[in-house]
């Protein structure tokens, strides 16, 4: 590892972990696009009403501890999920096997970021009340992210 702690000391360091605490990790970097995808691949891969998922710059991304338990998922088109093999937890995000970000939910404290849009509002859960105000669109952002 070089002098990269020097060298942004003064950033705030962004960590996270699963729910049973084994798997940890940390960003020397900032989050980035912000978003909640609520098709059904993002329900069921995040067992949730949709995603809360922001993007990482690779290289800013490190295991802290628990790396051994992860579980990598990778889907034909080779978008993939990392998870905790003892707790379930999603952690990240990779494209073949390179991670490209993490799922918000198990970042720890504020990492000064906001979902910034709401996409796929058109193939949402029956069940699911979004709320008004937030930024939506029915299917994927007009900007390409
Ligand atoms: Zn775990
Ligand atoms: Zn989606």
């Amino acid at each position: 590892m070089n002098n990269i702690f020097n060298k942004k000391e003064s950033q705030t360091l962004i960590t996270g972990g699963c729910f049973c605490g084994v798997i940890t990790y940390k960003i020397n970097g900032k989050l980035r696009d912000a978003r909640s995808c609520h098709c059904p691949e993002c329900r069921k891969a995040f067992s949730s009403q949709a995603s809360a998922y922001a993007l990482v710059n690779p290289e800013e991304f490190s295991w802290v501890s628990g790396k051994n338990m992860l579980t990598s998922y990778k889907s034909k088109k080779g978008e993939g999920l990392q998870f905790c093999s003892i707790c379930g937890s999603t952690l990240c995000g990779t494209f073949n096997g390179v991670i490209q970000g993490v799922t918000l939910g198990c970042v720890n404290d504020d990492p000064k970021i906001e979902i910034g849009m709401h996409i796929y509002v058109g193939s949402k859960a029956k069940w699911e009340i979004i709320p008004d105000g937030v930024i939506k669109y029915q299917e994927g952002s007009p900007e390409k992210i």
